[in-house]
């Protein structure tokens, strides 16, 4: 029996705790420990000798006979935690599924089977598909990263489920990591129609047992296909012999809370560290993956046309500035009309839930906010509320203006739930199926809308932008895009390049099968340089243009960035804070890192809780690298920071 166990605890401390055994146990083990005054689950990372400490505690309690976590996934952890400068024992704590958090037995309670049938697809691949396949194939016994650039509808797909097969028959175990809502029960269904293995799946709508269970059979290699959301990259599988990173440029891959980790960035340490392959498939590549390309870090593949013979949907604008304040524009409504008459589905994009944005007065201006955030109240109908939608307060609406006191209060501006309504009067004879957070909270009704759709009977879909994500509706015909202009206008300088993916995906969903599509952008800034773009579908150079501003610029991905955030019931203490921690950064004299702000935030208020940013940035990965494991080593000095609540987010994107 060694003599002491180093242990990492699921603590906000850059450190791990020393015990001693009661038992062998194996490094990757969970452990029970007591830590203060409670009882923690810890996880064994190292045999040692000699400890900093004397009087050591004895642990409680072993939990596992083997190591839950082997010796690559501990190694790729460790990586993990040292990146984004976050403790060992949080990250652990994040990759595990909440049944191991927690301490439940890591037994698999109900093991999942083969699918029932599978089969071939009736057509060949297109030679742009082959070619594809070809090349990733010729390099599936080392590390390589391939962008699989193709637009909508080409057959990505197709390409991720041969390469599967040809994986699958070397013995190989395949991880395919999918965005967050939505997309993966269709996945699933497409990938065991085909593939005849295991194929478990780790996201949200699987309930802890399912998880735990996905996850043991990742763990003990009998599950050949593993389908998940972001966290599904930290899934140990022995015998990984490809990731594959579907919808690459998707904002969901970026864990926005706790440990901020990218799964897309972690995907290539991930693949160097075992030598396999990567694949990132998409119709709208991120900046970040078109940069490594230019370096010829990745190779690129691309898939031009549609696959099946269907061509990308025409693009038009319709001019909103003559069609005061209605939300539908008199020629969507005739195109609509056009569509549905002749049987086919028509979808309306709109990219806000609710009734209205706007609660407000009509004689004073007075308008509706939350008390809590710099937001204002969103009206939702059915249940007759103000919503706010960044700290789920709610009210019931003022009958009088709190302001001027007169009945003058009304709505402004269209969510989904108004769009709905002011469809029903133009289409009374047309279901209309809207999908939105409200409409698909309860597990399952999102997979129930969707085969309302897949049935192609004629309906309306309204949607925000769980629907902009891979669905392949084959009836639908035309869609239209509502609402956009703030997008155009915004702030951020990642806007754009958000803005120009999202038009292009959810125009994608528009003529996947059979006629042309059709696109209707209905907008009030018709001559902005992003629709001479998105109107031809030239994605590629519209991103070179932004990707030439950027190097001009030095923003990201010609530079790194790391943001400190810090937030406090009183205002002055986050921006006390930060400047103490400017301080600090100055005195580690890093040269080429610059340091901006602190910042106020376009929401400064967030649920009674004031915001301020501070912004690192260096050309040099390293150097900004070396600075912040220096802060690391000396936060405990600052004198601030029991008054505000601070995180450090490496590679924000917000
Ligand atoms: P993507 O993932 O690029 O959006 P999909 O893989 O979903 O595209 O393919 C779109 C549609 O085309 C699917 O219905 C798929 O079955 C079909 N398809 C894929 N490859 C071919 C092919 N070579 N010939 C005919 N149809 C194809
Ligand atoms: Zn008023
Ligand atoms: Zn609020």
């Amino acid at each position: 029996m060694s003599s002491i166990l180093e242990v990492a605890i699921p603590v906000p401390l850059n450190k791990t705790f020393d015990y001693l055994p009661n038992q062998e146990v194996a490094v990757g083990a969970r452990v029970r420990v007591s830590f203060g005054r409670k009882k923690v689950i810890g996880i064994v990372l190292a045999h040692k000798d000699k400890s900093d400490f004397d009087k050591l505690k004895t642990i409680e309690e072993v939990l596992d006979d083997v190591a839950i976590l082997d010796a690559p996934i501990l190694d790729f952890l460790s990586w993990s935690a040292n990146y984004y400068h976050h403790p060992i024992g949080e990250v652990i704590s994040t990759a595990l599924p909440k049944n191991l958090r927690i301490g439940k037995e890591a037994i698999i309670k109900k093991v999942v089977g083969l699918p029932i049938k599978t089969s071939e697809p009736n057509f060949e691949t297109t030679n742009e598909q082959q070619l594809a396949i070809d090349e990733i194939s010729a390099s599936l016994d080392g590390y390589h990263g391939f962008l699989l650039h193709g637009v909508t509808g080409s057959g990505k797909t197709e390409v991720y489920l041969r390469l599967t097969q040809t994986v699958l028959k070397q013995g190989k175990q395949v991880l395919v990591l999918v965005p967050e809502i939505g997309l993966t029960p269709q996945m699933i269904t497409r990938f065991a129609s085909r593939l005849n293995t295991c194929i478990v799946s780790i996201h949200s709508q699987r309930n802890e047992t399912q998880k735990l269970d996905a996850y043991l059979m990742a763990k003990d290699g009998t599950a050949g296909v593993i389908l998940g959301t972001r966290s599904a990259i930290f899934t140990p599988m022995p015998n990984l012999g490809l990731i594959i990173i579907d919808e690459e440029h998707d904002s969901s891959f970026k864990q926005q809370s706790g440990f901020r980790y990218c799964a897309r960035d972690l995907c290539f340490v991930r693949a160097k560290q075992v030598n396999i392959p990567v694949i990132l498939g998409t119709a709208t590549p991120s900046l970040e993956v078109l940069k490594q390309v230019m370096d010829k870090k990745i190779s690129r593949l691309t898939l031009m046309k549609r696959a099946g013979g269907a061509i990308l949907p025409k693009v038009n604008l319709i001019d909103m500035r003559t069609e005061a304040g209605n939300a539908l524009s008199a020629m969507l409504i005739a195109k609509m009309k056009q569509h549905l008459s002749s049987g086919k589905q028509v979808m309306l994009f709109i990219n806000r839930r609710g009734y209205a944005p706007v609660y407000f007065c009509t004689q004073c201006g007075w308008k509706s906010e939350c008390d809590h955030c710099d937001s204002s109240m969103i009206y939702h109908r059915h249940i007759n509320r103000l919503k706010c939608h960044h700290c789920n307060d709610e009210k019931i609406p003022e009958q009088t203006c709190p302001d001027c006191g007169e009945q003058s209060l009304e709505v402004l501006g269209y969510g989904t739930q108004r769009l709905e309504e002011t469809l029903g009067s133009h289409f009374a004879d047309t279901p209309i199926i809207r999908i939105d957070r409200d409409t698909t909270r309860r597990k399952k009704a999102f997979e129930q809308h969707l085969e309302k759709i897949n049935s192609g009977e004629p309906c309306i879909i309204v949607g925000t932008q769980m629907l902009a994500k891979g669905h392949d509706f084959s009836n639908l015909a035309m869609v239209g895009i509502l609402d956009i202009d703030g997008g155009l206008l915004s702030s951020n300088f990642r806007g754009t390049e958000h803005l120009a993916q999202l038009l292009i995906q959810v125009s994608g969903r528009a003529g996947r099968s059979g006629q042309q599509g059709e696109v209707a952008i209905q907008t009030r800034y018709p001559e902005h340089p992003i629709f001479n773009y998105v109107l031809s579908n030239r994605y590629t150079q519209f991103a070179s243009t932004l990707l030439k501003q950027r190097a001009q610029t030095k923003m990201p991905p010609f530079s790194h960035q790391a943001l400190i955030c810090a937030n406090a019931k009183v205002k002055q203490n986050a921006q006390d804070f930060l400047q103490e921690m400017t301080s600090l950064l100055k005195s580690i004299k890093m040269n080429s890192v610059e340091i901006w702000g602190p910042v106020t935030p376009v929401m400064e208020k967030k649920a009674d809780y004031y915001y301020s940013n501070l912004y690192l940035q260096s050309v040099d990965r390293k150097s900004l690298h070396q600075m912040l494991a220096t802060l690391n080593q000396h936060t405990s000095t600052l004198t601030l920071k029991n008054k505000v609540r601070w995180y450090l987010d490496v590679d924000p994107i917000e």
